[in-house]
């Protein structure tokens, strides 16, 4: 088997690849690809991801899970043209990429973004201080954890303004207080299920109250009114988040995570900062559990360093493109074994 550090679509549960398969030649009779969405059969799939999404995060009353597509991509225009209020304004802390281009989906909804804070001066290699958040804006957005920079927030921003968060890269990793969001969105293809899903955890309170026209498939409160089945949805993706939401919370849920991912992310920053041949990429205060930045210290070793871990059945290390360098994922399937596994040739090099 190869240790999968890969940054998304990346590795779920070996089970839930078993499970999934099998469903694909037979799901009470049937193939998962070929029965109807509006199947009882499916229906039931349908509600229990959403109840199991509930439970996973322990989501109080007055929110509503929904499964839609178009990414996380989509979900920067979703979020913005959902959440525009009398301001048609919105603050957006700027901590990579994705924040960047959420930012450009949410001008495209026709608001003004004030940039609440950017640690784009020093190449998004850190958390920016967020202490300036002006009030007449109608959400604050920010990236929880900035999957291509490694970087990751420790705490929720302190505000009285609504708050958005694109949770993709660190979403069901381990607890989160969702009562201090208004929506919630993430791509499923890390620690939820196969890409083609687009999870949204969105405050009812919130539907139905934009400023702004919204296409239809685009309104979170035509898909919380039919209850995340407008249109045909993404049977299989659904179908295998469900498997894979059932088997964390049989195995410890979120907490659990938490625990494992802190476990191995400890072992592989540790190796990093022990040994001469590795630096971090990233502020050491705001370092990512699920996506591990570093360097070489001297760049003449590339080629023997990337000769051992390709050797060592090891994949998905290459850092982006943006950034250079070694990205390590390490979302919750991954085992700590795999993580030792590269700590050791990281020690042989
Ligand atoms: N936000 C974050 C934090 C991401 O990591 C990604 C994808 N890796 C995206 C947004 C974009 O997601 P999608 O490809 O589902 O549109």
């Amino acid at each position: 088997m190869k240790h999968n550090f890969g940054a998304g679509p990346c590795i779920l549960p070996q089970e839930v690849f078993k499970a999934a398969s099998e469903a694909v030649l037979d799901f009470n009779g049937l193939s998962i690809l070929e029965i109807s969405h509006r199947s009882p059969d499916f229906v039931k799939v349908m509600e229990e991801a959403r109840e199991n999404v509930k439970k996973a995060l322990d989501i109080p009353k007055g929110y509503t899970v929904l499964f839609l597509q178009g990414g996380a991509s989509l979900g920067f225009l979703i979020s913005a043209m959902n959440m525009a209020g009398k301001h048609k304004k919105a603050g957006y802390i700027n901590t990579g990429a994705w924040s960047t281009k959420a930012i450009k989906e949410a001008k495209n909804a026709g608001l003004e973004v004030v940039e609440v804070a950017s640690s784009e001066d020093k190449d998004f290699s850190y958390i920016p201080k967020v202490d300036d958040i002006p009030s007449d804006i109608d959400f604050l957005h920010y990236t929880s954890n900035n999957t291509i920079a490694g970087t990751q927030f420790k705490s929720i921003p302190d505000t009285d303004v609504p708050l958005v968060c694109d949770m993709s890269s660190d979403i069901f990793s381990m607890p989160i207080d969702v009562s201090k969001f208004d929506i919630i969105y993430a791509g499923a293809q890390k620690n939820l299920g196969p890409a083609g899903a687009t999870l949204y955890i969105v405050k009812e309170s919130i539907l139905g109250k934009s400023t702004v026209d919204i296409p239809t498939y685009l309104d979170l409160q035509v898909q919380h009114k039919k209850d995340s089945m407008f249109n045909t949805p993404p049977v299989f993706s659904v179908f295998v988040s469900n498997l894979n939401l059932k088997h964390l919370l049989n195995n410890g849920g979120v907490d659990a995570m938490e625990k494992k991912n802190k476990e191995k992310a400890e072992l592989l920053y540790n190796e990093i900062d022990s040994n001469p041949n590795f630096e971090g990429a990233t502020a050491v205060e705001d370092r990512s559990l699920m996506n591990v930045t570093f360097r070489l210290t001297d760049e003449n070793k590339k080629e023997q360093f990337d000769k051992l871990w390709n050797e060592g059945d090891i994949v998905g290390l290459k850092g982006h493109r943006s950034v250079g360098g070694y990205r390590a994922s390490m979302y919750n399937a991954l085992s700590v074994e795999s993580v030792k596994a590269l700590v050791n040739i990281m020690k042989s090099l």
